[in-house]
């Protein structure tokens, strides 16, 4: 195992991840290989009364340490067990691995829209899926956790039987913003069909998918910029990484979302005197949860909590908690 103090060659690298705006500032970061090095790492915080932080791809990091940073990115071994339908993946595993390696077996995880998150820190977070209302939480398809204090050393998890899935996109131009929400809103939603919407600068954009054929031709109501929806691979609905950038962001769960309360929410970010990309999830389906809805708010810099809240008051009444995944560089 390596270990890097400020100032050695690769501790910059090594505490960096797909987040650019913040970084850890840890006195010591171990680049841990399998369980053995993550006891280390945990016995060295402890004995020195240090906190420890835990970074796999730095998707989902809120606040930076200064204490001990256990990297796992090295430790990322997956197996698939065909026979058991089960995949187990080390603690710096991310999806695209797992994605990879059972697809050719006609298996799927309840991976996200992006395949280069990690498992482990998403699932953590309960692991909304792009099928996340077809099959519910990806936290709920755990088996079995391995840990050393607080660091979970891999997970072994549920795979489904998902070949293809229908699944596409429609992107509005923002002017027509109103009715595309109203549309969506108002879709009388199949419990095996997942949707999201999300303004984005000039754009506004669905996606949906699920294993199942539907419709979505009451989405139409104004003219598409681009679309493109069709039955494929699931590898291909499970969405591509991003480079790395600076973003903040946060989300509320709502126990309702009148129209009215989504139209203030949405004209509050588009008139926020920060840039905010809008999105909308619907819930519900095989979704073990009350919350009917989720709004998560993203916006490019950092310093932008002021005027996510502002958003979040327009919905304040509903809200009712907030979900583990969809926060960044917030604490
Ligand atoms: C572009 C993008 C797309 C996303 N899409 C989705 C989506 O579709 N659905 C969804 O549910 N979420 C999504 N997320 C949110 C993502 O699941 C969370 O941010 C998650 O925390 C990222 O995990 P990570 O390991 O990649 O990131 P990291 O920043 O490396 O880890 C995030 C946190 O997870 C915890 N963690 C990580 N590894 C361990 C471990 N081994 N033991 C204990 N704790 C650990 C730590 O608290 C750590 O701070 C997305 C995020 C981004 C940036």
């Amino acid at each position: 195992m390596e270990i890097f103090y400020p100032g050695d060659t690769g501790y910059d690298e090594e505490r960096s991840g797909f987040q650019t705006g913040l970084r850890h500032e840890p006195q010591v970061i171990f680049a841990v290989e399998n369980a053995q090095d993550v006891e280390e790492a945990v016995g060295h915080a402890k004995t020195h009364g240090h906190e420890y932080a835990i970074q796999s791809t730095g998707h989902g990091l809120t606040t930076a340490t200064t204490g001990v940073l256990i990297s796992t990115r090295r430790m990322n071994n997956v197996e698939i067990d065909v026979e058991t339908k089960t995949a187990r993946a080390e603690a710096g595993a991310v999806w695209q691995q797992v994605i990879e390696q059972a697809a050719p077996h006609g298996l799927a995880p309840l991976s996200g829209d992006a395949s280069d998150v990690g498992v482990v820190g998403y699932t953590l977070g309960g692991g909304f899926s792009v099928l996340a209302r077809e099959f519910g939480f990806a936290s709920e398809r755990v088996r079995q956790t391995g840990r050393v204090g607080d660091v979970v050393t891999a997970l072994e998890f549920e795979l489904l039987p998902i070949d293809e899935v229908h699944a596409g996109e429609m992107f509005f131009e923002a002017q027509h913003a109103p009715e595309v929400f109203e549309a969506f809103h108002g879709w009388d939603l199949p419990d095996h069909v997942t949707p999201a919407l999300t303004t984005l600068g000039d754009v506004v954009r669905i996606t949906f998918a699920s294993t199942k054929p539907f419709d979505v031709n009451h989405l139409r109501v104004a003219p598409t910029v681009k679309e493109e929806f069709s039955a494929k691979p699931f590898a291909q609905a499970a969405g591509k990484p991003l480079p790395p950038h600076t973003y903040q962001g946060d989300n509320v769960l709502l126990s309702d979302l009148p129209l009215e309360a989504l139209h203030n929410a949405r004209e509050a970010a588009a008139h926020s005197s920060a840039e905010i990309f809008f999105g909308v999830l619907p819930l519900g389906g095989a979704l073990n949860t009350e919350a009917t809805h989720l709004i998560k708010l993203i916006s490019p810099q950092l310093g932008v909590e002021k005027q996510h809240e502002e958003v979040f008051d327009q919905v304040r009444p509903f809200v009712v908690g907030r979900s583990r995944n969809f926060r960044y560089a917030v604490g």
